[in-house]
């Protein structure tokens, strides 16, 4: 039977994607047909893959969240393959069926696309990270930690954690909006802080082992001034090394990392976040800014092609690259879609943007912020204490639950019940 109802093709399902599939599921319901693309049947749950290191457990049992029941319960369809192109003219997509090798590629049409697919994490650019390197960014990654610091590898040596040079897209036709030049340091500041602890617990060492690096002039820049002039002083006090502007990373080696400016630090450990870029065949589309993120409005809709929108990290707009961004796209693009595809009457918001991290301290302590000052904003709100890390343990029990249809990334909730014991 012809089927006539418009499908809307979502393309990627981890954070953006889950949760933009769930929401267009409960609000367009059954007047589309909704498709749901990605290389794997699971999300990874990122932000809780350094905790589980420390606590010796593989992020790659604990942090799987499998995904293909949702989609059934939502009545939505899931293929897993792997997306090799977007063809906007004629509205299809090419994609390669991902179970077994060597299958034949396939073309599907959409009548509206939501481009999820995150980002490639540069770490193949980064002159000698494979023999050298460590980083927190997937599982794989977290576990080869794990298995370096409980099985033996680590000898107590000086440790750096930091960020490679991130270029973030241009485009004239994209709303104004800062620059930044990390892509998302809440990882390296909140592992230094955990692996302080660690470090600490074992007798291995402190905050001064660490050196936190960044390519920008200060690091975690959109936490705003106001929580930066709180953080710096406090990381200080403590004794963690600090290298700024360094620009990018020329090479790692055995014995440590040269920077771009030609500084240099030396580490046994080199935790690295690469720069995030966007995937090879989303460069020179018509919906790309000049590095090949997705341009879009404040409504996460492309200006020339309105019937595509872009979420999560690969939306140009998208920066810092956090979760809880694409969290927030996620909910306007749902929202749309329920106004112009379910003939819903909603007056749709347009993105605001503001951080909102909670960030492991190591011994159950932790800290939670959120901000807007980077973006003119007067929000700035920074909790140290037992409770937000309760509240990141929480987070991940509700994620899991409600798979990814949680009311708003972080909650505000923890505002009001954060404590603030001292550092
Ligand atoms: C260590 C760490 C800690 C973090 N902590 C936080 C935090 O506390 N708070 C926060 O807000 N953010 C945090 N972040 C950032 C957060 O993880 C990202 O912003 C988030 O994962 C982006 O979600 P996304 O869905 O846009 O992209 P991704 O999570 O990258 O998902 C993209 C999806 O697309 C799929 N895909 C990609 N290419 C293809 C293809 N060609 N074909 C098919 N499928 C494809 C992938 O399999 C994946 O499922 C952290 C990041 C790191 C590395």
């Amino acid at each position: 039977m012809n089927d006539a109802r418009p499908r809307i093709l979502i393309l990627g399902a981890n954070f953006a994607g889950l949760t933009t599939a769930r929401y267009v599921a409960e609000k367009v319901g059954d007047r589309s047909r909704i498709t749901v693309i990605d290389r794997k049947p699971y999300l990874t749950f990122i932000p809780n893959i350094p905790l589980e290191v420390w606590n010796d457990n593989n992020p790659e049992v604990s942090l799987h969240l499998p995904t293909t029941r949702f989609f059934e319960k939502d009545g939505s369809d899931f293929i897993q393959g792997e997306v090799r192109g977007i063809d906007v003219e004629s509205r299809t997509v090419e994609y390669v069926p991902g179970e077994r090798p060597g299958s034949a590629a396939e073309e599907i049409g959409y009548d509206y696309l939501v481009i999820a697919l995150g980002n490639r994490l540069a770490l193949d650019e980064i002159q000698g990270f494979a023999e050298h390197g460590h980083t927190f960014t997937d599982t794989y990654y977290g576990d080869e930690v794990r298995r370096y610091l409980h099985g033996g590898g680590y000898r107590g040596g000086p440790v750096a954690i930091g960020s490679d040079f991130f270029q973030q897209g241009r485009h004239p036709e994209l709303p104004e909006l800062p620059v930044a030049e990390a892509a998302c340091e809440g990882p390296p500041v909140e592992i230094a802080f955990s692996m302080a602890h660690w470090l600490e617990q074992r007798g291995l060492g402190d905050a001064s082992t660490i050196t936190l690096f960044t390519p920008a002039e200060v690091i975690a820049e959109d936490a705003g001034e106001k929580i930066l002039d709180q953080l710096l002083p406090m990381m200080e006090e403590m004794g963690f090394g600090y290298l700024a502007d360094t620009r990018g990373i020329e090479r790692v080696h055995a014995d440590g990392i040269e920077f771009d400016d030609g500084s240099s630090v030396e580490a046994e450990l080199k935790i690295i976040f690469p720069n995030w870029k966007p995937h090879d065949f989303l460069r020179g589309l018509p919906i790309s800014d000049d590095q090949g993120f997705i341009v879009t409005d404040l409504h996460m809709r492309n200006p020339d092609y309105p019937e595509v929108f872009a979420v999560g990290d690969a939306a140009s707009v998208t920066v810092p690259k956090l979760g809880s961004l694409g969290h927030r796209e996620a909910e306007i693009v749902s929202d749309t879609l329920a106004r112009d595809v379910g003939g819903e009457d909603i007056d749709v918001e347009p993105m605001e943007f503001e951080v909102v991290c909670m960030g492991d301290m190591g011994g159950h302590r932790g800290f939670y912020m959120h901000t807007d000052e980077w973006w003119g904003g007067d929000t700035s709100i920074l909790k140290i204490g037992y409770t937000p890390h309760m509240l990141k343990m929480g987070f991940k029990e509700m994620y899991y639950s409600l798979g990814g249809k949680i009311p708003r990334w972080g909650l505000p909730l923890s505002e009001f019940v954060a404590d603030r014991s001292p550092v």
